[in-house]
């Protein structure tokens, strides 16, 4: 249970510690959060094709090193509970930012209003 404290307190020993989804060893960061590769494939393969996935339980299955191909459903959901994001997902919500684009053209120029 206390897994996931450890992996916030274990600083940079060049260890990537646990996969935030089952356990394994993380191989870094994919996606917004830490994985192995397993995870950063499964999760990668189900969000381009739009898997949709069923559980056959209670969808809260123990997904671990061991069972994690057992029921995608649920790893899947704890991809995204660990912060998992789809490609290009977080930016999908924010204006071109400033500086960025090379046109000068007059919608960089708009919000004067912050300046001061
Ligand atoms: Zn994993
Ligand atoms: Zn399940």
């Amino acid at each position: 249970m206390l897994s996931g404290l450890r992996l916030i307190l274990k600083g940079d020993d060049g260890d990537n510690g646990a996969c935030l989804i089952c356990g394994d060893k993380a191989t870094g960061k994919h996606y917004g959060a830490s994985s192995c590769d397993g995870c950063k494939g499964f999760f990668r393969r189900s969000v381009r094709k739009n898997h949709v996935y069923a559980c056959r339980f209670q969808r809260n299955c123990v997904i671990n090193k061991d069972k994690r191909n057992q029921c995608r459903f649920c790893r899947l959901r704890k991809c995204f509970r660990a912060g998992m994001k789809k490609e290009g997902e977080q930016n999908k919500f924010l204006f071109p930012i400033a500086g960025s684009c090379t046109c000068h053209s007059s919608h960089h120029l708009a919000p004067q209003t912050w300046a001061s």
